[in-house]
């Protein structure tokens, strides 16, 4: 690693403007992210801020999210991001839903999410440009997607999770008994016989669905990719090192502008992975394959926003 600066970098950055760009999950990696952003110095713009965490700060959040403290557990993960940050030159529009939502389609899109699923989801929208930072164990990553059909995109070595199907958590709960009828009643908010006559009778509607999204929660939070927590802090400034770099359209490395992922792994340093290198899109990926519908109104989308 070199610690020589790139012939020709600006020593500092004067006005660069973030508008239209969008965090995707503002947990431990996209919690860091605002706070790089918030330490840099030159910046100016809009920024959308996203997260569904329906409990908002938790106590197990704590460790791994740098700007979070106890005074905030119970608080939006989005709005107590951007009330931390509001001091910085950008200012933040923080949402406490999911961004597919939203209904946007921001000029950069930056995924902090943290399961398959979500980042199938934020594929879809098929932003002109995306970002991705993704944490496992003690490795910590960071993708700029594309190009289209060519680099990997965000749905690609990412095979969503399986979605446990309604009927089987439904026997689950049955076998469960009545300590299971019960803890579901707790979580979901619905009274113990409406939850008995759901599971015999497997209707749908309001508290069907209600039961399904509880059910689903327990059942499945295990999917999220976890790591521990410096790997996450990692993440996210190299993720906001490469929001910054994309909009001064600089290259990830100077020397090789395809390179378009770059990886640090703590547990050997020197190791020759810890580098930026070239990943190709998945050939096994459905959302970026030359067949897909959506890829030549991505790459017009792609090309536009390289002109300007
Ligand atoms: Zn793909």
């Amino acid at each position: 690693m070199s610690r020589t600066p790139v012939p020709g970098a600006p020593a500092e950055l004067e006005n660069l403007d973030l508008s239209g760009t969008a965090l995707a999950g503002v947990g431990a990696v996209g919690s860091t992210w605002v706070h790089a952003l918030w330490a840099t110095p030159g910046l100016t713009g809009e920024v959308t801020l996203a997260d569904a965490d329906s409990k908002g700060i938790t106590l197990t959040n704590l460790n791994r999210c740098p700007p979070f403290g106890h005074q905030h557990l119970g608080s939006s993960k989005a709005h107590c991001a951007a009330h931390l940050a509001a001091d910085a030159g950008l200012v933040w529009h923080p949402h406490h839903a999911r961004f597919e939502r939203l209904g946007i389609t921001p000029s950069l899109l930056v995924s902090a999410v943290d399961t398959n699923r979500a980042r199938a989801e934020l594929q879809n929208r098929y932003a002109p440009r995306m970002l991705s930072a993704s944490t496992l164990d003690l490795r910590a990553e960071t993708l700029r997607v594309g190009p289209p059909g060519t680099g990997a995109c965000l749905r690609c070595y990412n095979p969503p999770e399986a979605l446990t199907g309604d009927d089987e958590l439904r026997a689950r709960t049955r076998a469960g008994g009545t300590a299971a009828v019960g803890a579901l009643a707790a979580e979901a908010g619905v009274p113990e016989t409406e939850v008995r006559r759901w599971l015999e009778r497997g209707e749908c509607g309001e508290v069907g669905t209600r039961l399904l999204e509880s059910l689903r929660r327990q059942a499945e939070p295990v999917q999220a990719r976890f790591a521990v927590g410096f790997t996450s802090a990692m993440a996210g400034t190299l993720l906001g090192a490469e929001t910054v770099k994309t909009l001064m359209q600089q290259p990830m490395r100077e020397t090789e502008p395809s390179h378009n992922n770059v990886t640090f792994q703590f547990l050997r340093p020197t190791a020759h992975v810890n580098a930026a290198s070239l990943l190709a899109r998945d050939p096994q990926c459905p959302a970026c394959a030359p067949a897909h519908p959506a890829l030549d109104a991505w790459r017009r989308r792609a090309a536009a926003h390289d002109r300007r």
